[in-house]
């Protein structure tokens, strides 16, 4: 079911070879049949950690089906294991729902408030006959269930499970024991309530599925009111038909779920909710479950859920990426019916296509290095223009000071120049971006040999950086003056992963020991602009040259931080002319 069918580095635009949005159709057949007259879907994330981006694929399909066919869309929370789930998930989860640009209004719901309801539901089945309290232990009903086993030719068969002894119990024990194991009479794991469906059904699921079992722990919303939980796959499907849910759309591992979700709706007689399934989203060098998210900020491998190299909501917002990128990069891999990994480079390339645009750009140096303009007087500072983002004229134009001693990379040096180095080496011109060209004449040297200026003599009659003789100066580096820089941290990242598909190969526990121990580089002690200075947490820039930038919110340290978003060259044009 979990195949991967695409190879990583391989685009996957719109599902070519499948009807690029099957969901669509499934929804206009069932309002032409008459089956529904309207559309309601909902968004139902479990509040046990954060939102990734697989959570926003799954709610742009949500709320944006809805949208396509006038519909609505609920935000519901589907809270009903009290161990795991908390109150600041639930706030995390709607300030990122929030921030993508959906709008559930005022339909916000918790499954917890469902829990009456579902008690009676229950109630209902067991009168059926359909339902009957357990007296076997986890472990024991596992064994029971049996598991599937291969055959000499590898065929996975599901030989029958057994009855449990408890199976046959009459309606009014059934009620009179639901009844006590609500009013708490039973521990922890003693009964449990069981659907009475197949015990030899080839899907295991369907094998007698525990609707509810005993748990003392205290629920983050109904405190200790309960001490019995209803399961997902019962809890799931009565939810979304108490609230009218017509297309309930998940990912593909709830395909095996189906016919139970269809189960209990039959049997428990409510609104006909369908269940539809799509593709997760799987993303190269990452992983996509809240699970294993949750392993990496508890080891302490990350700094925390909203970590820049989180592929959470709240990572990579801190990283800089917008809400548009996101969403058109989702629109653009499309819907499928199959399971597909999508190489993080295109998520790269949407969120560089939008930031090309929005970005006002300004002048960084990460590894400084001093230059000095012999030609120019100590005092003397010239005030010239550079434009805030040529993608856009209205963005208008700053003025940034030139001044004789300046800072520039320290890569944009070389005494020896390596072949087809065009940036400054003795005896080479380059355009310093907005300013001017200049020569180098040489370079300062501690006693180690070690560079520690780079001098150089200004054309004045190339003010703007323009050569009035049609010049050619291969070079344009970026600078910026010693007397004006403002000191910033800069944090560079990498992949998190360096395996392509870290949850391959071993043991899914195996999947920390690929980690990128090079995933995040500090840099200290780079110089900015004095504009970057009062950038708020957030506000994004392309640092000439270098990369897009969003300013972190973390303010500790004294000096502005700012979180590298994505470098400049597309390396996804690359891969997918392959
Ligand atoms: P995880 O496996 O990350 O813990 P989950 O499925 O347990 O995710 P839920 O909070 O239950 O997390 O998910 C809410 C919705 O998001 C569900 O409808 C689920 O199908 C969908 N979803 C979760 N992960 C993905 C993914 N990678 N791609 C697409 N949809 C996803
Ligand atoms: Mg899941």
């Amino acid at each position: 079911m979990n195949e991967t069918n695409n190879a990583p580095g391989r685009p996957v635009p719109a599902a070519k070879n499948e009807s690029s949005d099957f969901i669509s159709e499934f929804i206009k057949e069932d309002l032409a049949s008459g089956r529904f007259s309207y559309v309601h879907t909902r968004f139902p994330p479990e509040p046990n950690g954060w939102l990734h981006i697989g959570h926003c694929k799954a709610m742009t399909v949500d709320f944006n089906m809805a949208e396509k066919f006038g519909g609505k869309c609920n935000l519901r929370f589907d809270d009903t294991n009290p161990e795991k789930e908390n109150v600041s998930y639930v706030e995390a989860i709607k300030r990122d729902v929030r921030w993508l640009g959906f709008d559930w209004e005022d339909r916000e719901y918790y499954a917890s408030d469902y829990y009456e309801y579902l008690y009676e539901l229950a109630l209902k089945i067991i009168k059926k006959g359909k339902a009957y309290v357990d007296d076997l232990s986890e472990d024991e009903i596992s064994e029971y269930r049996g598991t599937a086993v291969p055959d000499k030719n590898n065929i996975t068969l599901t030989p029958p499970g057994r009855n449990s002894p408890w199976r046959d119990r009459g309606v009014g024990e059934n009620l009179d024991l639901f009844a006590r194991m609500r009013a708490g009479e039973f521990a922890d794991g003693q009964k449990t309530l069981r659907a009475k469906i197949n015990m030899a059904d080839p899907n295991l699921l369907m094998r007698d599925p525990v609707m509810y079992r005993i748990r003392r722990d205290t629920h983050y919303r109904t405190g200790n009111e309960w001490c019995i939980y209803p399961m997902y796959d019962f809890q799931h499907p009565l939810s979304d038909a108490k609230e009218g849910i017509t297309h309930s759309l998940c990912s593909l591992e709830y395909e095996i779920h189906r016919p139970l979700y269809e189960w209990f709706i039959r049997e428990a007689e409510v609104f006909p909710s369908r269940q539809i399934e799509f593709a997760r989203l799987n993303l190269t060098h990452t992983v996509l479950s809240k699970r294993y998210l949750l392993r990496l900020v508890q080891e302490k491998h990350v700094a925390g859920w909203d970590d820049p190299r989180m592929p959470t909501i709240a990572g990579l917002r801190r990283r800089g990426y917008t809400p548009r990128a996101l969403r058109s990069f989702i629109s653009q891999i499309g819907i499928a019916k199959t399971d597909s990994t999508v190489d993080i480079a295109f998520l790269e390339y949407c969120l560089r296509e939008d930031l090309n645009k929005t970005s006002p750009r300004a002048m960084a140096v990460l590894k400084p290095l001093k230059l000095i303009v012999e030609n120019w007087d100590a005092d003397r500072e010239e005030e010239l223009e550079a434009v805030n983002n040529p993608e856009d004229e209205s963005a208008g134009k700053r003025k940034i000071r030139f001044t004789k001693e300046l800072w520039i990379e320290r890569d944009d040096f070389e005494e020896v120049p390596p072949p087809k180095y065009f940036r400054l080496f003795p005896g080479n011109s380059v355009r310093l971006r907005y300013g001017y060209i200049v020569t180098c004449t040489g370079c300062d040297k501690d006693s180690q040999g070690n560079v520690i200026a780079v001098r150089c003599s200004c054309d004045p009659a190339t003010r703007g950086g323009n050569a009035p003789d049609n010049r050619k100066v291969k070079g344009t580096i970026h600078w910026l003056s010693v007397r004006d820089a403002v000191p910033i941290e800069v944090r560079i990242y990498d992949h998190l992963f360096s395996a392509e598909k870290p949850m391959e190969g071993g043991t899914p526990g195996d999947f920390l020991e690929k980690l990128n121990p090079a995933s995040l580089e500090l840099i200290t002690d780079a110089y900015g602009e004095p504009c970057l200075a009062s950038a708020r947490a957030g506000d994004r820039f392309q640092f000439e040259r270098l990369g897009y930038f969003a300013r972190d919110p973390d303010s500790s340290g004294g000096r502005a931080v700012f979180n590298k978003t994505v470098g400049l060259r597309d390396t996804w044009a690359r891969i997918a002319n392959q």
